[in-house]
């Protein structure tokens, strides 16, 4: 078994993949109303060059990868490339980040080309609050979206809700007593403080404390012990079906935890979500170097992994490329 291990002896067996920074939605915590500008298609990876970096990411040691965007469902032919990455021996587990809107069309050709599990990110229950955060979205599409996921077995389904104050946080317990009925793992992430540009500010951000007092109104929440697989601390109400998970990167980081290196649409890859230290694999790709060169680029990211990311004074960082660049 490889072992690929940074200088803090943390293990890193984790590979997210942006795969487009475009979308088809505009969430207003996450992009601005016009967009960001997007990469050219000639400057984003092809799925060839995706799956000779994961192949080589597998043989140093990496066993679960994760796609994402942007909206990776709106790539051309994303089904082609579950299928390439699902063939890869050596690949354990094989999941997506998605806002749910096709998933409908597409979930039963993922789980058929090889796809385990989706994360879908729904950030309120009320259609007209979902229109207006996600500027334009029809939420009974995300429903139906994940109605069709749990009948592929793309199991368990997460859904990841970001709770602002002012703007969804008044659907936290309803997000919650969700678990009582359906089997899902409902996780509350941190408002970070980057994405669109003006609409952060530390006095929309929830710490996850507050949520957890919040939910613990309605019923005491219950740790859940889980071998640890990513960020997030696990709780269950008493009889319910589902889970209800914490992914705290302010106000408990878990850089201690940390198992991933990410690769964005552009091909670089980025040993930390909040640092802007970037290695280029496509400019290497494109000039014909070796599989042992693109393993030594990947070997000098995780070398390059910081102990701990800087921004837990919640002060905004407009140096960092917006989060659907980088893939979240
Ligand atoms: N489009 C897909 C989706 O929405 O699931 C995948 C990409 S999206 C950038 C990945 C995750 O990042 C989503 O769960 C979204 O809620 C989260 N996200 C975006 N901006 C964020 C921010 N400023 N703070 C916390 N989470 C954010
Ligand atoms: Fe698109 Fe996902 Fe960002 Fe929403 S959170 S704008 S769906 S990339």
């Amino acid at each position: 078994m490889n072992l690929f291990l940074d200088k803090y002896s943390r293990t890193i067996n984790y590979l997210r993949i942006s795969i487009t920074d475009r979308c088809n939605l505009r969430c207003i915590y996450c992009m601005p109303s016009e967009g960001v500008k997007t990469f050219d298609h000639k400057e984003i990876l092809t799925y060839e060059e995706i799956t000779r970096i994961v192949r080589i990411a597998v043989d140093l040691g990496v066993k679960r990868i994760r796609i994402t965007g942007g909206e990776p469902l709106i790539r051309k032919d994303i089904v082609y490339l579950v299928s390439l990455i699902s063939q890869i021996e050596g690949v354990e587990d094989l999941s997506l980040t998605t806002n749910g809107l096709l998933l409908k069309k597409y979930a039963e050709q993922l789980a058929k080309a090889g796809l385990k599990r989706v994360n879908i990110s729904l950030d309120s229950l009320d259609p007209i609050k979902y229109k207006e955060i996600t500027r334009g979205g029809d939420i009974k599409e995300v429903m139906d979206g994940i109605k069709e996921a749990e009948n592929c077995l793309l199991l368990p389904i997460k859904i990841n809700m970001v709770p602002v104050r002012g703007v969804n946080d008044q659907e936290i317990e309803n997000f919650a007593k969700l678990t009582f009925e359906k089997p899902y793992q409902v996780r509350f992430i941190e408002f970070m403080p980057f994405g669109a540009k003006d609409f952060w500010s530390l006095d929309k951000y929830i710490p996850t404390e507050e949520i957890i007092k919040r939910i613990t109104s309605i019923a005491p929440l219950i740790p859940v012990d889980f071998e640890r697989a990513g960020p997030a601390d696990y709780f269950c109400f008493e009889k319910a079906k589902g889970l209800i998970g914490f992914i705290s990167p302010l106000s408990k980081h878990f850089c201690h935890f940390c198992n991933r290196l990410r690769l964005t649409a552009d091909g670089k890859v980025r040993p930390c979500l909040f640092s802007e230290t970037e290695i280029d694999l496509k400019a290497s790709l494109r000039q014909g170097v070796s599989d042992e060169e693109i393993s030594r680029l990947l070997r000098l990211s995780v070398e390059l992994k910081p102990s701990e990311h800087f921004l837990k004074d919640g002060k905004r960082v407009d140096y960092l490329k917006p989060i659907s660049k980088i893939g979240g």
